[in-house]
């Protein structure tokens, strides 16, 4: 069989069940299609791949190729619209089976939907490759996913559902079927890397970083340092290679298992892997809600207020609202494309109840800035904290002066992201018959 195999977000070899089934075609074709849509604004006036995760994305496409290469592969990176570039291919190099990850985002599901009505006879194989589970070992259809993740994770924890193993990394793969024309040339340009960068794309890198946060014992105590604002070895810092799939969230788990077999178990390790669930409960909660992730009211249906006002949101963005805690944070995101769990808490509170904005600004802006951005996590959060997604709560308003006190109780990290400096802008005028204006 002549095989594409399409990556997305699972931008490795290790444990990729969709390149795992592709070892015996006899032809493959590895792509890799960057969207121009990624770099144009979109309707909440962001775009959907900013500078940190081009720079990240491109770091981790050239590991993926050199790894290919010693497999005697190669990776086309090409331009455009898949739903055009894909079928292209397939027509090309005479395709006959097109082997991808599942995707949680109804944007790739839309995409996939049109190219399997474009390509009548091409076989479209999907596999789980970016999750814990498979939805067979789920004890519940996935439009019966439980509507919070407590209920998830006690299902989770009463039928004792154990992850899949990684499964092996191929030590060669088919031969490509002839060289595509490159379009690297057309790709827009990739920033420079700052002189320290944060975090390094490619899973030689995720590898290298998951071995130093083991090695270093910092998962011993990771329940009690998780809520740090600014200190790198507090919580895990896996997420961008988890987001892009250059690592694998079940060679992850078993990293983990493997510290409490070597060194401890204890509630700290039980944290990490009741994380790693939240991220399994959206991963889902985007399969089974689809494009009502996306829905202001959220998957509950619930009428909030909120609204677009460009000057608070030019505030919020920038790092110059009354709020030093928000700012330090938004700083923080504008400058390294990360931002801590209790960070991204308090800006999205401060964004939805204080500023009175439509959430759905806040996640736009978290998707072109964080390096690990994920479709899931991102709007499945966001939709947690503005109350209309799976918080049994239902609305969540951090008391901000209070969370500074607690977490930054010196100042010290306001101080280092200059989260009160003077440039405040007003976050609310008025014009001169006394209309809001911003
Ligand atoms: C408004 C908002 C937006 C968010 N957007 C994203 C996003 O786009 N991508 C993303 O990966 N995470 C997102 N998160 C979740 C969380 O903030 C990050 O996963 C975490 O800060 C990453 O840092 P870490 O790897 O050091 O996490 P650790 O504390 O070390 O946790 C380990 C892993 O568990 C998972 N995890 C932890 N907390 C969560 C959570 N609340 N939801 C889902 N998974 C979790 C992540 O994969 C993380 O890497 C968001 C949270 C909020 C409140």
């Amino acid at each position: 069989m002549r095989t594409l195999m399409w990556f997305t977000r699972d931008l490795r070899l290790e444990d990729n069940a969709a390149l795992h089934a592709c070892r015996h075609a006899d032809q493959l074709l590895c792509v890799f299609v960057v969207e121009p849509a990624w770099f144009e604004p979109g309707p909440w006036q962001c775009k959907p791949l900013g500078s940190h995760r081009w720079r990240f994305l491109w770091q981790t496409l050239q590991d993926l190729e050199n790894q290919l290469h010693s497999r005697g592969q190669r990776l086309h990176i090409a331009w455009g619209d898949p739903r055009k570039v894909i079928p292209e291919l397939c027509h090309s190099y005479r395709i006959d089976r097109l082997c991808l990850s599942h995707q949680p985002g109804s944007y790739e599901a839309r995409h996939l939907q049109h190219i399997r009505t474009a390509m009548p006879g091409l076989a479209v194989n999907a596999y789980a490759s970016l999750t814990l589970f498979e939805p067979r070992d789920l004890p519940f259809a996935i439009n019966e996913l439980p509507g919070t993740f407590s209920a998830f994770r006690r299902l989770v924890e009463k039928h004792r559902l154990a992850p899949r193993k990684p499964i092996p990394t191929p030590t060669s793969l088919p031969p490509a079927p002839g060289v595509p024309d490159d379009d690297r040339r057309q790709l827009p340009p990739v920033p420079t890397t700052p002189t320290r960068p944060l975090m390094t794309g490619g899973s030689r890198a995720a590898e290298a970083h998951v071995r130093a946060y083991m090695d270093g014992g910092f998962l011993a105590s990771y329940k009690v340092t998780r809520n740090a604002l600014d200190d790198w070895n507090a919580s895990g810092k896996f997420s961008p290679w988890l987001a892009n799939g250059s690592l694998s969230v079940r060679a992850l788990w078993d990293a983990i298992v493997s510290f409490e077999q070597r060194v401890v178990s204890n509630e700290s390790t039980y944290w990490m892997q009741f994380e790693l669930l939240w991220r399994e409960y959206f991963y889902w909660y985007g399969i089974a809600h689809q494009g009502r992730l996306f829905a202001r009211d959220g998957v509950q249906r619930i009428k909030r207020h909120g609204s677009f006002y460009p000057q608070r949101f030019r505030a919020w963005q920038e790092g110059n609202t009354p709020y030093p805690i928000v700012n330090a944070c938004m700083k923080q995101l504008r400058e390294t494309g990360y931002m801590s769990n209790r960070g991204r808490q308090l800006v999205a509170s401060c964004l939805v109840h204080e500023l009175a904005m439509d959430w759905r600004y806040g996640a736009a802006w978290f998707e072109e800035q964080l390096l690990d951005y994920d479709v899931a996590s991102n709007y499945g959060n966001w939709q947690y904290l503005a109350g209309v997604g799976a918080d049994p709560r239902g609305w969540r308003q951090f008391d901000l002066a209070k969370q500074a006190r607690q977490y930054d109780p010196d100042g010290t990290f306001v101080r280092r992201w200059q989260g009160d400096s003077q440039e405040q802008v007003p976050l609310y005028t008025v014009d001169a018959a006394d209309w809001p204006i911003g």
